[in-house]
């Protein structure tokens, strides 16, 4: 294919500080779903591309481990006022390859300073412990990288979700293979570079293009001791198995079908903002986007101020585009079958056009009442700007409708009554509840994960709990002085 004529030059894989060619990959095109073109193209990497960064990450491992940790938070300091310096720049690129709206990318990537920070308070936080567990002998334990790690994103998030893992891994003393979604890939290689340009060291970060091969090369090779994952259920589920199959580290993030629960004493104007901005923030295609609601006895005057706020969502100013034609197919297909099946659409944002995008790939924002639990548009992730609404008469069977789901990322429940919060706080089964919040993200330092197909594995991938996930306990016990009584454990 031509490349000269590419808005970005094609994408070449970061290996050991530089840009790599890859002279036998075949390429994908890339597409900005804000207009339908081909923007860029993307090597389609091999097994040996990913060894050849593999072993970049493998030379580079004992310097940094062996630095210490205040000195390697160091660089992500100089980083994050690099991202705040490039902060327009980063949030156009995701704009274009994701097709948020500016102000949606711009979040994204304050959200990318959020975590840096975080990652520069790790030093008080990984101090370690220290105990005299017998008269002159004293056991320590600290934290140790594990090695070489790799970290697989999802398209949803091009710079947001690449630094749920970057900055805490290495500076935890992790080198690092990322893997970024091939429908984003221009936000991996300015990550990448602005990380050489604040002084991370050749070879701890390395960038690896590709599509499934390059997973599946990640989870067998002998050489990456961790693997993160973040996109759907079904490939969560495989590469978890597969990882772990062949004795890695590995946490995995799915999809998501999150229930808003509403009941009538909820705050009118509060709720229909909240539930609105849910549904639609992102084009919907957020893991935590509250995708389904569940209205609680009497709430149509809320659902009319809900479809009023929604109205307020036009594609092309405040509502992005979603990330293919593909997508938009299935999302309008979903809403055309639930209206077959007898839901009522009260706001339909199929066949959305936006003037000077016409080939873009929008969907309006659209609000379905009377949805029913056995439909496909309440158990099926639909990653698009449409909220399904189920009636129900009690807080009980709004509670069994979000149970039975069989995601577990998150739920919230909007209500003026504490006593009602505190019974949804206890009975949702998910990992993340929002009480009037319609996207509950724990910020940091507060750890991001789901429960149940939403999450496979052990620790969250952000916060406290990813420092869990990335270092490995080295318990040392010493013993100095000869004269001490010797005892069974001495
Ligand atoms: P995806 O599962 O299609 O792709 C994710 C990654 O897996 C990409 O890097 C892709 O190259 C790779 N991949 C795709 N098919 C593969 C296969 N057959 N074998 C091995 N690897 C494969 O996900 P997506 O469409 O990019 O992202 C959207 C999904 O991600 C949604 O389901 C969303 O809910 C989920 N997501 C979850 C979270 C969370 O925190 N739980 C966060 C963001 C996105």
């Amino acid at each position: 294919m031509e490349t000269q004529a590419l808005k970005y030059p094609a994408i070449r894989n970061y290996v050991a500080g530089q840009p790599i060619d890859t002279p036998a990959a075949a390429l994908l095109d890339v597409f900005s779903p804000l207009s339908g073109a081909v923007i860029s193209a993307l090597p389609l990497s091999s097994a040996a591309d990913l060894d050849a960064a593999v072993k970049a990450a493998q030379a580079a491992f004992p310097a940094w481990s062996a630095t210490p940790i205040k000195e390697r938070v160091q660089i992500f300091y100089r980083y994050k006022t690099l991202l705040e310096r490039d902060m327009k720049a980063l949030a156009d690129l995701v704009r274009e390859e994701n097709g948020k709206t500016l102000d949606e990318a711009r979040a994204e990537v304050e959200k990318a300073v959020e975590l840096t920070e975080f990652a520069c308070s790790l030093p008080q936080l990984v101090q370690g412990e220290f105990l005299e567990v017998s008269k002159g002998v004293e056991a320590r334990a600290e934290r140790k990288p594990l090695g070489v790690v790799a970290s697989i994103a999802p398209f949803n998030f091009p710079n947001m979700v690449p630094h749920w893992t970057i900055p805490n891994a290495l500076v935890l003393g992790n080198c690092m293979i990322l893997k970024p979604s091939e429908k984003v890939p221009l936000s991996a290689v300015k990550i990448a570079e602005l990380l050489k340009e604040a002084g991370l060291p050749d070879g701890v970060l390395n960038v690896v293009n590709g599509d499934k091969t390059i997973v599946e090369a990640i989870c067998d090779h002998p050489d990456i001791a961790a693997v993160s994952f973040v996109g759907s259920t079904p490939i969560a589920k495989t590469v978890y198995i597969r990882a772990t199959s062949n004795l890695k580290r590995c946490v995995a993030l799915g999809g998501a079908k999150n229930h808003l629960m509403v009941l009538p004493d909820a705050h009118p104007d509060m709720t229909a903002s909240n539930v609105a901005a849910s549904m639609s923030g992102c084009a919907g295609q957020r893991c935590m986007a509250g995708s389904t609601m569940v209205g609680v006895g009497a709430v149509d005057g809320i659902v009319a101020k809900i479809v009023e706020e929604a109205r307020k969502i036009v594609a092309g100013q405040n509502l992005g585009s979603v990330i293919s034609k593909e997508a938009k197919e299935r999302i309008e297909q979903h809403i055309a079958e639930a209206e077959a099946a007898g839901a009522k659409v009260l706001l339909d944002g199929r066949h959305a056009v936006v003037p000077g995008h016409e080939n873009g790939y929008y969907v309006g924002a659209t609000v379905i009442d009377y949805v029913t639990p056995d439909m496909r548009i309440a158990q099926e992730e639909v990653f698009g700007p449409v909220l399904a609404i189920m009636r129900t008469n009690t807080l009980d069977e709004a509670l069994a409708i979000e149970n039975a789901n069989p995601y577990g990322n998150a739920a919230a429940v909007f209500t003026s009554s504490g006593a009602s919060a505190r019974y949804v706080m206890d009975h949702a089964n998910a990992g993340m509840i929002g009480v009037n919040i319609g996207v509950p993200v724990p910020r940091e330092p507060f750890s991001f994960g789901g429960w149940n197909e939403s999450k496979f594995g052990a620790c969250d991938i952000t916060g406290k709990s990813s420092i869990e996930f990335w270092t490995q306990l080295k318990k040392t016990t010493t013993k100095w002085n000869p004269e001490s009584r010797v005892n069974w454990m001495s």
